[in-house]
C-alpha cells in the first residue's frame, strides 16, 4: 500500500498503524521529508498549526507545499505581539492562514464562570479556550503538524516525529522533534523567518498573556508557562 492520497480510505486503526509506522521510518528524517512525507500522503487534509511564537515549521511546510493551510487559536488571551506575529505571517509568507476562537468571547466566558478563570481554574480555560475549539478546527484535516520539540521539557521528550493523536483521531507530525534550539535559531537566521517579538524580551515559550511570565537563567523553555501553578500543558498535547 501507499501512503500517497490515501487518507480519505482510512479507518481511524489503518491511520494509526500507518502513523506508526511512519514515524519509526522517518525517525532520523529531515524536517523537510517529514512534511514532505505528510503532505504527499494527505494532501489538503494536512495542516500546519501555530501559536506564532515563530514560523520555523509553518516555513518549512510553505516550501513543500506552498499555500498549505496554518491555524492558528485565538484565544482572546493572546499578547499584541502574538498577534502581530501572525498578520504578519499572513501577509509575507505562502501560506493560508486560518485562525479560529473559542464558541465564547472572553467576556462571555466571564458572564458564565467569573472573572479570571485562568487564576482559579486554568485547565478548565484551556479546555474551552484550547482544547475544544482546536479540536473543532481540525475537523477537515486528517493529519496536522506542530512545532513541538525534544528539547524543551520533559514532557515532551518522547515525541515521535510521526505518531497517532489519540484524543483527536488524527495523524500528528512534529518534524522539528529532534531539533534543538540552537538548530530552530540556525534556521530562523539562515530563512529571515519572523518570530514573535518576545522571544526578544525574555520569553523563552509564548502563550496567552495571563499565563506566561519570562523565564530565569537556568529554567528550561516552558518554565514560564502557568508557573506556579501546577501546569505544564494546556491539553492540546497531552
Ligand atoms: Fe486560559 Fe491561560 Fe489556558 Fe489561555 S493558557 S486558555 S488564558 S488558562
Amino acid at each position: 500500500m501507499t501512503d500517497t492520497l490515501i487518507s480519505g480510505e482510512l479507518t481511524d486503526e489503518e491511520l494509526r498503524e500507518l502513523a506508526e509506522r511512519a514515524g519509526r521510518k522517518l525517525e532520523d528524517a529531515s524536517a523537510t521529508e517529514i512534511l514532505q512525507w505528510a503532505t504527499d500522503t494527505f494532501g489538503p487534509r494536512f495542516c500546519v498549526t501555530s501559536s506564532m511564537e515563530d514560523a520555523v515549521v509553518a516555513h518549512l511546510a510553505s516550501r513543500v507545499l506552498p499555500g498549505v493551510d496554518v491555524v492558528f487559536l485565538d484565544t482572546g488571551y493572546h499578547f499584541p505581539e502574538t498577534i502581530g506575529t501572525r498578520d504578519a505571517v499572513d501577509a509575507v509568507m505562502d501560506v493560508n492562514v486560518i485562525t479560529i476562537t473559542p464558541r465564547q468571547s472572553v467576556a462571555e466566558q466571564d458572564a458564565e464562570y467569573g472573572a479570571k478563570l485562568h487564576d482559579r481554574d486554568p485547565d478548565l480555560c484551556c479546555a474551552l479556550r484550547k482544547v475544544k475549539p482546536l479540536e473543532d478546527g481540525l475537523t477537515a484535516y486528517a493529519a496536522w503538524a506542530t512545532g513541538l520539540r525534544r528539547d524543551e521539557s520533559p514532557t515532551r521528550a518522547n515525541t515521535p516525529v510521526v505518531g497517532w493523536d489519540a484524543k483527536r483521531r488524527k495523524v500528528k507530525v512534529s518534524p522539528i522533534a529532534r531539533w534543538t534550539q540552537d538548530d530552530v535559531d540556525a534556521y530562523v537566521l539562515e530563512h529571515g523567518v519572523l518570530t514573535n517579538p518576545l522571544l526578544m524580551d525574555g520569553y523563552a515559550s509564548v502563550g496567552c498573556a495571563p499565563c506566561t511570565r519570562r523565564v530565569l537563567e537556568g529554567e528550561d523553555a516552558r518554565a514560564g508557562r502557568w508557573a506556579g501553578r501546577g501546569k505544564t500543558e494546556c491539553g492540546l498535547h497531552g
